[in-house]
This record gives structure tokens, C-alpha cells and sequence, in this order.
């Protein structure tokens, strides 16, 4: 339900959240589709709507598929939209356009961040344990160790809610992380930027490209539905309300194109670039995420990005502790997990930054001559091509299996599973995750992987929700002659793609526990399964 100021708040929920931006309202659909009580309270009367997010990944679609949103949101997409850095003379310096599917989803895709943001407010409306709140601005909460006690205040009133965790997805100046004291730290680069999104299209040609241009560097992004963004660095002495006057903005569109007094201007706005990273994601019974925990420059479209990571990472660990499947040890990962991630993806947006926006000549001239020289070699230009310098998030801790020596155990172990095409049982072919749903799954390749656990084993991971899945080559799918146990379902491996994914773990095993954001747990051969299965038992923390 989404309420106002007049609306009664709930006294006492599961987790309360502060902010319905993206971060925040991911969390809440994840959270109601698992039936835990959630409460989001909005300070604003509507949805942030200025210009922001353009550019969305794979990941990021992966976690809309696993609400149900994803063929919404993918419609207001623009699919495998390529990067190119061109110099000032319109050669390519840099091209990225990878075409992988790995995860289920085109790696790049530009997007309009409040058409999106739309989208996941409304998938609040499907869930009756999620309320949402706007005109309600939280002022003060105190974690008093078994609960946090939020304060809210809407209309001069203030009332009180009682929440067994607080989440703040309150953005970059986080009243939650300056309440809980967390530092806040990096650099403020003082450069800045107008961005200006613009209605029918004034200048038609898809992609981004990135004129490294010293004189002013700028940005031209082709956006769904028909609008483009172009972005302008500003220098130190220009003043916003002049560079967003209609005059302002008509002289930089000039640079761009022949007539820039037809171009019907949706909105500009001056930003400036931060780099931070909150020391810790998480004190006592209190969470930070997306922007209230890191700051990047747009450089890699990752701010949103990395936002729902966190959002996806944190959601099914409070819903597990929530639902009482697991103890709340299990929420102390959260840190672990995503603050090494958001900080390579705050170093590699800082150092794509420094490549394309200088304003010297020299700077420019040696960084374009190299940037040539490097696309003239094949390895190099497939490695940006490819895009394969985008550190994919890995586990090296957490939930994740381990040796006894504290080393992760499996080539795969802490890497995103793919997800491929598979034929279920009733022979329809579906997205791997549509099948898997939201819980832990475990799948084994040929075989049911209840045959190699004990009875009290596959009770004590079922009574987590985990299913079970037997993976067989497609031509089989229908005829399998193996041993399957009740609460076993059979997938048929459509493309061979998961056939190829676990001949490439060798001796590692052919069994793997999957996380419910995909992640891979943990691997284990058949007869050693009931050491790997412990061992994750543990890590998730699972009740007895
Ligand atoms: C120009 C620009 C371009 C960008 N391009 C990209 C891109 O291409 N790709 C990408 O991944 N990212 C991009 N980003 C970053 C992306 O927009 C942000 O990372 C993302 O919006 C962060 O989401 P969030 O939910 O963490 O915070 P926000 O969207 O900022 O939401 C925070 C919410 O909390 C509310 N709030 C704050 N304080 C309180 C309070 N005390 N009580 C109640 N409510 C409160 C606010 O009103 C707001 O609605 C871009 C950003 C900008 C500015």
C-alpha cells in the first residue's frame, strides 16, 4: 500500500527503510515478495524525477527479473548499447560493446531512471506486507541493541515505529550514516557538469560516445522512447542558472547540432562528480545502502548499479533472519560482501574519468595517441570491447565455502552463476532464475543431488526453502531413466550452456549450492557432499 501524510503507520515492522529511491524500493519488493513486514517512508511528496541513472547491466536486470519486473523495466530499455571514447578529431579511441548474455540479460542497456523508478514503486502495490509512506521524513532513530526506534515526522507530528532492522537508502547526504557516525570518505572532483535531457531526439545516432574534447569534454547518450541526454563539463567560473538559462543551454546544444532553438529541452541540471565510500555498510541493528553508502562519478553508469547490488545482497538475508530460517549473524556478511565491490567500482568510475575529461592539450594529445595505438592491438581493444575490465563482483568471504585454511574452496565458489535457458518440467523453456525462484536452490548436473544427502540433511536445507534440481542434457529432459527423489525437479539444459559450466569445474564437483541471488555457495562432488553441506549450513547461519 502506498499512503501519505494522512496515512496510520504501522507501530511495529520487520524492517523500516529510509527513502523510496531505487535502492530503498528494490529492498521493499524483495522483502514483501517474502512476506516480511516492511515499512518505507519517503520524505518527498513524489519520486525523485530529475535527471539521473542512464545506464543499467545485467546484474541489475537479473535482480528485476528475480521481482517479476524485469519485462516491464527491459521495455523501457534500450539493449546493448555501446560505449564509444572518440577524440576531438572523431576517431575511436575506445570502443565497449560486449553482446554477452551470461547472465540472461545484455550486459549494457540505457535506461530512463524515473520511468524505472515508476516501475518498482508500483510492484510495492502487489505485496500487503509492504506499506510505503510519502511526505514522511525521518528526523532520529535510536537502536536500542533488540530494536530500532524510528523516528517520523510528517506535517510537524512526530510518531514513533518500532522496526527489528532500519535500512537507510536515504541517499548521499544520509541522515542514517550521519547519525551513526560512519565517515564518509574520498574525493570531490571538482569538476562539474550540466546535463541536459532532451524530447524527440535532435541528433538520432544510438549508442554513448564521449567526445574527448579539451576545449569541453562532452557526453551524447541516445535514450529510450526517444529522448537523448548530453552532457557539457563546466568550468570553474560558470554559474548554473546561467549554463541552464534557455539561452545557456541553446549555446552548449549548438556544439551538437545545426539547430539547437528547435531542441525541446525535458530538464538540465548542474552536477558534481564524488568519489566515496562509507567506512562500514552497517552498525548494530542499522544499514546503509546505495548512495548513502558510496558515491561514484557516472563515468561507468555504476551508481544505481551497485545500489541494487547492494539491495539484492542484503534483502534475502534479512528476509531468511526475519522468517526465522536463519540467525542474524547472517546480516554481519552484508559489509563483508559489497564494501570491497563498490569500491573497485568507485576506482574504475574515478579512473575512466581522468581518461576522458582532461582539458589540457598535452594530457589530451598523449592520451589519444595511446588510446589509438591500444585499439590497433586485438587483445587490447577485445578487452574493452568485451568490456571485461568491469571487476565482476566475487565473494572472498561471507557465504560462502571455505577451507580450513580460510581460502575459498572452488574455482566458482563466490562468482554470479549464469543463467541460461532451460526447459522445465512441462517442457517450456524459461530464464534458469523464473524457474529457481527465490530461495536457495541446489542443482546437480545428471543426477538428483538428494541422492548423496542424508534424510536430516535435505530437511534441515528444505526447512530454509531450498529446492532441489537435477540438470540433464535437453534430450534427456523428458525421458530421464535416473533416480529422482520426491521434491526433486529435472531441468533440461537447453543450449548446453550449463552442461559447459560444470565440465569447466573439473575435479571441483558437480554439485553446487546456489545462493538466492545466484551466487555460487559453495561446489561438492556426490560422495563428498555431506562436508560442503555442513560447512554451508554454517555459513548461512540456518536455525536449527
Ligand atoms: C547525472 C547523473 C547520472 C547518473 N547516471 C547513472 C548511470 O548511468 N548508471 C547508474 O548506475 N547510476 C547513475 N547515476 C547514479 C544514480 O542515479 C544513483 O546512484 C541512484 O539514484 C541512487 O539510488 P538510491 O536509492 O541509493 O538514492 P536516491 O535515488 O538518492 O534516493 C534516496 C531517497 O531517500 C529520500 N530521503 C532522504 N532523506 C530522507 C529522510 N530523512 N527521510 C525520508 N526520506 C529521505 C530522498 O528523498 C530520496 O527519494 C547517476 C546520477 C546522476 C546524478
Amino acid at each position: 500500500m502506498t499512503g501519505n501524510a494522512n496515512t496510520n503507520l504501522p507501530k511495529k515492522v520487520d524492517v523500516a527503510i529510509v527513502g523510496a529511491g531505487p535502492v530503498g524500493m528494490t529492498i521493499a519488493n524483495f522483502l514483501g515478495a517474502r512476506g516480511v513486514s516492511t515499512l518505507v517512508l519517503e520524505q518527498r511528496k513524489e519520486l525523485i524525477d530529475y535527471p539521473r541513472g542512464v545506464g543499467m547491466d545485467d546484474e541489475c536486470l537479473r535482480s528485476f527479473q528475480a521481482l517479476g519486473l524485469a519485462d516491464e523495466i527491459a521495455a523501457n530499455t534500450t539493449p546493448d548499447q555501446k560505449m564509444r571514447f572518440v577524440t576531438a578529431q572523431g576517431r575511436t579511441l575506445a570502443s565497449i560493446e560486449p553482446k554477452t548474455r551470461v547472465f540472461g540479460w545484455p550486459r549494457r542497456n540505457s535506461f530512463i531512471q524515473p520511468m524505472v523508478d515508476a516501475i518498482l514503486h508500483a510492484g510495492l502495490d502487489r505485496f500487503d506486507s509492504v506499506t510505503t509512506v510519502m511526505e514522511a521524513e525521518v528526523t532520529a532513530f535510536d537502536d536500542q541493541g533488540d530494536a530500532v526506534f524510528v523516528d517520523v515526522s510528517r506535517r510537524g507530528v512526530t510518531d514513533r515505529v518500532e522496526a527489528r532492522w532500519l535500512v537507510g537508502c536515504d541517499g548521499g547526504r544520509s541522515i542514517v550514516r550521519k547519525s551513526l557516525g560512519i565517515g564518509f570518505e574520498g574525493v570531490t572532483d571538482s569538476t562539474r557538469w550540466v546535463v541536459i535531457d532532451l524530447h524527440d531526439d535532435p541528433i538520432g545516432r544510438p549508442g554513448s560516445y564521449l567526445h574527448c574534447v579539451p576545449e569541453r569534454p562532452f557526453v551524447s547518450i541516445a535514450l529510450p522512447h526517444g529522448k537523448r541526454r548530453v552532457e557539457f563539463m563546466v568550468f570553474d567560473k560558470e554559474k548554473e542558472e546561467a549554463l541552464c538559462s534557455q539561452e545557456g543551454v541553446r549555446k552548449l546544444l549548438s556544439r551538437v547540432m545545426p539547430r539547437p532553438k528547435d531542441a525541446r529541452v525535458m530538464r538540465s541540471r548542474v552536477y558534481t562528480h564524488n568519489a566515496r565510500l562509507a567506512r562500514r555498510f552497517q552498525k548494530g541493528r542499522v544499514f546503509i545502502a546505495g548512495d548513502a553508502a558510496h558515491l561514484m562519478p557516472v563515468w561507468q553508469g555504476q551508481g544505481y548499479n551497485s545500489g541494487i547490488r547492494d539491495a539484492t545482497n542484503l534483502s534475502w538475508k534479512l528476509a531468511m533472519v526475519a522468517r526465522g530460517e536463519a540467525s542474524e549473524a547472517l546480516l554481519d556478511s552484508y559489509d563483508r560482501e559489497r564494501r570491497d565491490h563498490a569500491k573497485a567500482m568507485i576506482d574504475l568510475s574515478v579512473t575512466a574519468g581522468k581518461i576522458f575529461s582532461p582539458t589540457s592539450k598535452t594530457v589530451s594529445w598523449l592520451r589519444d595517441r595511446l588510446g589509438l595505438l591500444m585499439n590497433a592491438i586485438p587483445p587490447v581493444k577485445r578487452y574493452f570491447v568485451e568490456m571485461r575490465f568491469k571487476p565482476m563482483p566475487r565473494y572472498h568471504d561471507g557465504v560462502i565455502m571455505k577451507t580450513t585454511h580460510d581460502k575459498v574452496e572452488g574455482n566458482a565458489t563466490g562468482k554470479m552463476f549464469p543463467q541460461p535457458g532451460v526447459f522445465d518440467t512441462a517442457g517450456v523453456r524459461r530464464r534458469l532464475d523464473d524457474i529457481l525462484g527465490l530461495d536457495i536452490a541446489i542443482l546437480s548436473w545428471g543426477n538428483d543431488p538428494q541422492l548423496f544427502l542424508k534424510p536430516d540433511e535435505c530437511a534441515r536445507w528444505s526447512k530454509l526453502g531450498t529446492r532441489f534440481f537435477a540438470v540433464v542434457p535437453n534430450t534427456q529432459h523428458r525421458s530421464f531413466q535416473g533416480n529422482i527423489l520426491p521434491g526433486t525437479e529435472i531441468l533440461g539444459d537447453a543450449d548446453g550452456a550449463l552442461h559447459e559450466w560444470f565440465a569447466d569445474q573439473g575435479g571441483d564437483g558437480s554439485i553446487v549450492f546456489l545462493r538466492p541471488d545466484r551466487f555460487v555457495a559453495g561446489i561438492a562432488n556426490p560422495q563428498d557432499i555431506g562436508r560442503v553441506s555442513a560447512a554451508l549450513l554454517n555459513a548461512f547461519h540456518a536455525a536449527r
